[in-house]
């Protein structure tokens, strides 16, 4: 390419597999979806730690509602393994293509910035990366153990991806196990083939099932988003595997859609109903449940914890 040419050249889409699709319209928000900007003192100071850390947080790339908020308390998730995704599941706002190459010192930074921030709680979640032999599994257990040999007093949460085909990875991340082990369903299986095509739902399950094998004493945690299309015993059906599964903690949130190329949002799903689910999931035998419009996996993961391990203690002085 000649330099008048690159100068010229459309900057490369964030989501290439997606820029020919038609659009998706989506209905209008209702009132109860309210997003605030980060527009925060503190907000602006965790944008800065990220920026001279290179660090990215998953509460930008996945243009999350809720960064006015967390980033007001200093509550960020950190996203590791780089800011490409190998996979292009539908409802997902994180850059797709062929990832660079795995930054070893990646983990030393993410140290560094949760003693900076002075976390007493840390959520790190990563990009798919496919690629990978282990599928990053190491880059997480790296993370795990260096934050834990730093700051003994900081807890420390993974949401990671399936490691699908890739053996030993789980294995990888639980040697040094983190207090909360979170997957994602994000949907429920029939939507699979057009939501998250390139995941299977009960490898899935079964992977939030090994982890509590490996490691009784971890939290287990998965979530879903609603308002694609599911129907409500479809809903009520996933939190029974999730049970059978030994899950100790459902998320369940709206689905937003990121650009119009995107999944639509099949419709709103009210306030009320979130809290009927959240009522029949108590009564499954969940831990501990998040089930509001604007509930997301990491959404006050930090007062969460507390809430599990006092939710714990609780169920065995009953037991
Ligand atoms: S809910 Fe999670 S992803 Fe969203 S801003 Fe808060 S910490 Fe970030």
């Amino acid at each position: 390419m000649t330099s008048s040419e690159s100068e010229t050249a459309a900057p490369r889409p964030r989501h290439p597999e997606k820029a020919h699709r038609p659009d998706q319209a989506s209905p209008r928000k209702p009132a109860w979806i309210r997003a605030k900007a980060p527009t925060s003192r503190e907000a602006a100071e965790v944008r800065r730690l990220m920026r001279d850390k290179k660090l990215a947080t998953v509460c930008e790339e996945a243009a999350c509602p809720n960064i006015g908020e967390c980033w007001k308390r200093r509550h960020a998730t950190f996203m590791i393994l780089g800011e490409t995704c190998t996979r292009a599941c539908a409802f997902c706002n994180v850059r797709t293509g062929r990832p660079d190459a795995l930054d070893p010192d990646e983990p030393d930074r993410v140290i560094e910035s949760v003693a900076a921030m002075a976390l007493k709680h840390v959520v790190i979640t990563s990009v798919d990366r496919d690629d990978l032999a282990d599928g990053g599994a190491r880059q997480f257990q790296r993370c795990v153990a260096g934050i834990h040999a730093a700051a003994p007093g900081t807890t420390v949460e993974i949401l990671t991806p399936d490691f699908r085909d890739k053996a030993g990875a789980l294995e990888t991340v639980m040697e040094t196990p983190p207090e909360v082990f979170n997957h994602n369903l994000e949907t429920v299986p029939r939507l699979y083939p057009s939501i998250r095509p390139g995941a299977r739902y009960f490898a899935s399950l079964r992977l939030l099932q090994r982890a509590k094998e490996l490691a009784p004493e971890v939290f287990t945690k998965s979530g879903i988003m609603v308002g694609l299309g599911e129907t409500r015993e479809e809903v009520l059906q996933v939190m029974d595997d999730l049970r059978a599964a030994d899950v100790d903690f459902l998320t369940i949130g709206q689905y937003l859609q990121p650009t119009r190329k995107h999944a639509a949002v099949d419709r709103y799903v009210t306030p009320e109903e979130f809290e009927d689910y959240a009522r029949l999931a108590r009564a499954k035998g969940f831990l501990l449940v998040s089930a509001t419009p604007l509930t997301r996996s990491s959404y006050h993961a930090d007062r969460d914890f507390e809430a599990l391990r006092a939710a714990r203690l609780d169920r065995l002085r009953t037991a």
